[in-house]
């Protein structure tokens, strides 16, 4: 009997300020980084608060500072998962086969080795895929790949963040959970990884990404709750930012940032109020976890 339950994961894409200035062409340091420090501290503050345990996507690199391995080590230490977000966050559809390899086994070597945990997920930066990685993540020993979006809204993505999104296979993707071919991670086949996509609403395919939330406001939020609570879909994968928690207001950032313009108390109670719906009716488990149930349900 499959499992009838349904289930939503909450990730966490640990990108720091260097990461969102090297995206506007900007070159900072990766310390001191008051975007991964007080926003992961909010994030931690918001998922005990929901009893949630979430997967976190670490940028390997941001292991080379100490204040940002203590406070992976904090996560670590409250529960969470620890999943791959590539060696120094390259966009992996701009790479060779070769420099794939390096990101995905060299960031699991890594981060394995520094935290003392076992990554079995990964993501590609920015979403930007190689066609041909489920292959290569399982041969680095990967269980999930989470590096697919299956949203309308790729092109207008690639316009404003100027990420190399794989257009067309991340168009037509699945946004269910589901095998992907070892040659093509947007295509269904038979290879041992399990694909985990951020979701996408049905029928206008919105991304469950808190920061598109944050820019479309109260109306987006309800037309993605709307449209979740009407078609069901068995699993819910729901993406935050450390970005996300943090305004302008009491920080020296770049306002040309998206989102700080926005008080971060408002935002915290978007988030409360997305959480609060994705906990009550849903299982809410670590990427890891549902991968392991999934891959259960297929084998029955
Ligand atoms: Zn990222």
């Amino acid at each position: 009997m499959p499992d009838k339950k349904f289930y939503s994961t909450i990730q966490v894409d640990a990108d720091g300020l260097w990461v969102i200035e090297r995206l506007l062409g900007r070159n900072v340091p990766i310390d001191p980084d008051p975007v991964f420090t007080i926003g992961l501290d909010r994030l931690l503050a918001l998922f005990w608060e929901f009893r949630i345990k979430a997967t976190f996507f670490v940028v390997a690199k941001d292991l080379e500072s100490q204040r940002k391995a203590a406070t992976l080590r904090k996560i670590v230490s409250c529960g969470h998962e620890i999943a791959s977000h590539g060696l120094d966050h390259s966009y992996l559809s701009r790479l060779g086969k070769d420099a794939v390899m390096r990101e995905i086994s060299g960031s699991r070597e890594k981060i394995e080795r520094m935290l003392g945990v076992k990554v079995s997920g990964f993501k590609a930066p920015g979403f930007a895929a190689s066609k041909n990685m489920a292959g290569m993540l399982e041969d680095a020993g990967y269980s999930y790949d989470s590096s697919v979006l299956g949203t309308s809204c790729a092109i207008l993505m690639e316009l404003v963040s100027k990420v190399p999104y794989p257009k067309m296979g991340m168009m037509m993707a699945p946004s269910c959970p589901y095998s992907p071919s070892r040659d093509n991670i947007f295509k269904k086949g038979s290879s041992g990884i399990m694909e985990i996509p951020v979701t996408a609403a049905p029928f206008i395919r919105t991304p469950a990404h808190f920061s598109y939330m944050v820019l479309g406001g109260e109306v987006y939020a309800s037309l993605f709750r709307g449209l979740i609570k009407t078609s069901a879909p068995k699993v819910v994968n729901y993406l935050f930012h450390p970005l996300d928690l943090i305004d302008n207001f009491s920080m020296d950032i770049d306002k040309k940032i998206h989102g700080l313009n926005v008080d971060s108390e408002r935002k915290l109670e978007m988030a409360r109020d997305m959480l609060r719906f994705l906990c009550r009716e849903r299982e809410v488990v670590t990427t890891g976890e549902l991968s392991e149930i999934l891959k259960k349900d297929r084998e029955r």
